[in-house]
């Protein structure tokens, strides 16, 4: 298969769990090329994330429930090519609801302008939706009952490409306890068929400024893939 072939390929293999998604399990009709490709999932998109969202309501699914103030569904462009997905709420993003507002919040910020990219380009969420007290670690019981919520706001973005930011991140999407952050970082696996670059945690940046340019050395691997030019 020829490089143009393959793209179509890995094409049509999203709009095909675009619809899965859905809830569509066949399509009783053959999409010329022309009829698909002008096609705009976004208002689609953006009605099945409300859908999400109230699914999820005044969740009391975990315990953490008790503790949180808001629950951080997460934001950006339901059309992000890229994704980035942090481990759970801190105090900042409890207070106002939105996914990494904090100090690694803006480290983050940083990171993805560094990148070429806007914030409101990508689409940024947590595996947790609401803040583990004194920001400890989430629990297992806690990672397995949220985890259906980022599933599910990942079959409806499709992103191009995941960054997971952190070990319970790449853990708990992967769905793999072992993976140590510290040797698979930078190498790309692959979710349900989605590319994923593993990286720090901003937060662990903060504290590790030296490794700063590993996870920049990450980023560039992205954007080789997503075919951003590296200035
Ligand atoms: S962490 Fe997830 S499952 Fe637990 S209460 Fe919050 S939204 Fe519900």
């Amino acid at each position: 298969m020829g490089t143009q072939e393959a793209e179509i390929f890995e094409d049509l293999k999203k709009i095909l769990r675009y619809y899965e998604a859905l809830g569509i399990d066949n399509i009783p009709v053959s999409l010329e090329r022309d009829q698909y490709i002008d096609i705009d999932f976004s208002g689609d998109k953006n009605i099945l994330l409300d859908g999400l969202r109230e699914e999820i309501g005044d969740c009391t699914r975990c315990k953490l429930s008790k503790h949180r103030k808001k629950i951080v569904f997460g934001e950006g462009n339901p059309n992000a090519r890229l994704m980035f997905i942090g481990e759970a709420p801190g105090r900042e993003e409890d207070n106002q609801g939105m996914p990494f507002v904090g100090e690694a919040g803006m480290l983050l910020t940083r990171l993805i302008e560094k990148m070429g990219l806007k914030r409101n380009n990508v689409y940024i969420a947590n595996i947790i939706k609401c803040r583990p007290p004194m920001n400890r670690d989430p629990e297992e019981d806690e990672i397995k009952t949220c985890r259906v919520f980022i599933e599910r706001q990942i079959e409806i973005i499709m992103p191009e490409v995941i960054i997971t930011l952190g070990r319970i991140a790449l853990q708990s999407v992967m769905n793999n306890p072992v993976l140590k952050i510290t040797s698979v970082r930078g190498n790309f696996f692959e979710y349900k068929g989605i590319p994923l670059m593993p990286t720090f945690h901003p937060a662990y940046l903060l504290r590790n400024p030296k490794d700063k340019w590993l996870t920049w050395t990450d980023m560039q691997k992205v954007m080789q893939r997503l075919k951003i030019e590296i200035n």
